[in-house]
């Protein structure tokens, strides 16, 4: 399925990153909101970021995410087209501080990260404008869970979960699957 999401990251520590070609970028403690959006396989996305497992950094955010004081607490999506990544980007960027460059290299916005003041905020955000939560990072559930949420938009059968061998720092954590989800 193809959708729009938005990470919420904390970072735990004041760290420098060098963000590939954007090179080193100072990132201060607190909370950032992250943009993006995948035309197809919007699930499998959202799995890479939750789990970190990926072959290669090639986003931004890869870069930001490889640090060890860096973790995605919720991926926040929904069923969208593309032009719905920049709609979401300018509003938080009303509500943020943008991290100039980040994320954006095929858009004309200013950035598609945002320094932002805490999560309540991103999470009630989010929810105004119909975004879904999870913080699952379970393959089988999560794809399950996404397309309960997208159904009414892509009515598509799951593709056979793709099974990870290994899993993220969460993986012994117990998570409920919907602690942040909306319909
Ligand atoms: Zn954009």
């Amino acid at each position: 399925m193809k959708g729009v999401y938005v990470l919420a990251i904390i970072v735990s520590k004041d760290i420098e990153v060098r963000v590939g070609a954007l090179g080193k970028i100072d990132f201060k403690e607190g909370w950032y909101a992250y943009v993006g959006s995948a035309q197809k396989g919007l699930e499998n996305r959202v799995k890479r970021h939750l789990t970190g497992i990926r072959q290669r950094n090639f986003w931004h955010v890869d870069y930001l995410l490889d640090n060890d004081f860096v973790e995605v607490v919720t991926a926040f999506y929904k069923a969208a087209d593309k032009s719905v990544e920049c709609e979401i980007a300018d509003k938080l960027k009303k509500k943020g501080v943008p991290m100039a460059g980040f994320g954006c290299s095929d858009c004309t916005c200013e950035s598609h990260l945002f320094k932002i003041d805490d999560y309540d905020f991103l999470r009630d955000f989010m929810s105004e404008i119909q975004l879904h939560g999870t913080t699952t990072i379970t393959n089988d559930t999560l794809t399950q869970e996404m397309y309960a949420h997208c159904a009414a938009d892509y009515l598509r059968s799951p593709t056979d979960p793709v099974q990870l061998r290994s899993t993220s720092r969460f993986a012994d954590q117990s998570i409920p699957v919907n602690l942040f989800s909306w319909m």
